[in-house]
This record gives C-alpha cells, sequence and structure tokens, in this order.
C-alpha cells in the first residue's frame, strides 16, 4: 500500500519507519511512506502557507494553494482514498481501518495545523478522519495513528491473520484476559481453567470473560453487540 502524507512537519511520520513491526512492513515493501510538504509548493518568496482568517479572529489558516499544488504532485493510482485529519471528521474505528486496508491502494493522509484548513481544502478529500473528541496542534499523530492501525491489517505484517480476528473491536467484543508464566506472582494466580488443558472450557471461560469484560467497561459496545447477536438468530 502507498500512503501519501501532506504535511508541514514531515519529520513527525518518520518515527513509523522505526516502529517494531509496522517499521518492519516499510522495510519489507508492504507499505511505502511518501511526505509532501506544502511549504515546498508555495511559491511566494517567504514560502508562505498559513494567513489570517477572513472576517477576523484568532490563529492563522492553512492557505489552498500550498495544499493543493502538494496533492497534485502526487502520483494516483486507481483504487486511492483521500482522508482530511480533524476534529470535525468522523470518530475513527477499527471498521474503517479495516476498509482502508483492503478496499485501497493508496491512502492520501492531509493533516493541517495551525487554527485549521482553508475550508476549500475540504472539497479535496473522500473522508475526515478525527482519533478522538480533544484537539491537537497538527494531523501528524492522527495521521500517523491511521498510518500505524491500516499498516498493521496488511497481509504479512503481524505473524498470523488469526491475532487480529480475536483481538478487541474486531469481534463486537473486548478481548478476555491474558496470562503467561509463572502461574503465582506476588499472590496473583493465573485461573484454573487456564491450566486445566480443558480446551473447551477455555473457550467458554473465555467467551464469558468477554462479554463481563465489555459490560463493566463499553457497555455501549455491549449493547450494540447484544443487538447483534439477536439479529442473527
Ligand atoms: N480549529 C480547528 C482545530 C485545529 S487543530 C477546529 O476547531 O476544528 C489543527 C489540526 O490538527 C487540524 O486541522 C487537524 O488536522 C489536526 N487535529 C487536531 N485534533 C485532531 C483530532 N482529534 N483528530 C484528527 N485530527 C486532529
Amino acid at each position: 500500500m502507498r500512503l501519501d502524507v501532506v504535511t508541514l512537519a514531515p519529520e513527525a511520520l518518520a518515527p513509523l519507519l522505526n516502529l517494531g513491526v509496522i517499521g518492519r512492513a516499510f522495510a519489507a515493501g508492504i507499505a511505502a511512506l511518501h511526505t509532501h510538504n506544502p511549504r515546498d509548493f508555495a511559491t511566494d518568496k517567504y514560502r508562505k502557507v498559513d494567513d489570517e482568517p477572513y472576517g477576523g479572529g484568532a490563529g492563522m489558516v492553512l492557505k489552498p494553494e500550498p495544499v493543493f499544488a502538494a496533492l497534485e504532485a502526487i502520483p494516483m493510482l486507481p483504487k486511492r482514498r483521500t482522508l482530511l485529519m480533524s476534529p470535525q471528521g468522523t470518530l475513527l474505528q477499527q471498521s474503517d481501518l479495516r476498509r482502508w486496508s483492503s478496499d485501497y491502494e493508496q491512502l492520501v493522509l492531509l493533516c493541517g495545523h495551525y487554527e485549521g484548513f482553508d475550508e476549500r481544502i475540504r472539497s479535496q478529500a473522500d473522508e475526515e478522519v478525527s482519533i478522538g473528541d480533544f484537539v491537537l496542534t497538527g494531523g501528524e499523530l492522527p495521521a500517523a495513528v491511521v498510518i500505524n492501525g491500516v499498516v498493521r491489517l496488511l497481509p504479512g505484517t503481524v505473524g498470523t491473520a488469526s491475532c487480529l480476528d480475536d483481538e478487541s473491536h474486531s469481534t463486537g467484543l473486548l478481548e478476555h484476559p491474558h496470562y503467561t508464566r509463572p502461574a503465582e506472582f506476588r499472590g496473583m494466580a493465573v485461573p484454573e481453567v487456564l491450566r486445566s488443558g480443558d480446551h473447551g472450557a477455555i473457550e467458554r471461560w473465555r467467551a464469558q470473560q468477554q462479554q463481563q469484560r465489555t459490560l463493566e467497561r463499553r457497555p455501549d459496545l455491549y449493547a450494540r453487540w447484544q443487538a447483534q447477536q439477536q439479529e442473527q438468530q
């Protein structure tokens, strides 16, 4: 998959290339990361990328011309999706990461800065993505979040595909607890059933834990999961 990030701070994306399994996926050519700095496309002698908002008010706004020029210089693959990072976007879900990783061969990620974008830049995006109800100073960390989540799902990045099927947010429930050796640590014991060797009992315990955890921690997810279960019956 080809990833193109339009950003005034390309150095903020560089850590992805050294990030464990994600870094190895880039090294193995499973994904390729390209950054494009609107400043390189500014035509005036100060390389100006931002300006004061019409109508007044605090902060500076990202100008449209250098961002459009940066976008237009990106090679275009047939199956491409342009995502604009914004706290006003749709809240990012695991299902979005799945959809982007399976349906597209190129993702273009647009990072805002300052007070945000000139509104006309929005016309270039297929989707607006928020990583949560809070505001950061730029779109680079949100873009890195999307890239991490998408590259993780590409075939070959994570050892076994089954790891990806069981985890939280894939099944509609949170994952069950995990334990490793030692069987007892500082008075905290591993549940007996996990050491029983009874695979049926282990399965049932895990399924029950998943439901209990989700009910306790995320009643909203639990309600949605229950409704889905009823539909399927
Ligand atoms: N004034 C704007 C926020 C600008 S924050 C507003 O109220 O909508 C500057 C940039 O950081 C944004 O353009 C966006 O690219 C990025 N950003 C900040 N918080 C974000 C979030 N929760 N999700 C995705 N991108 C975010």
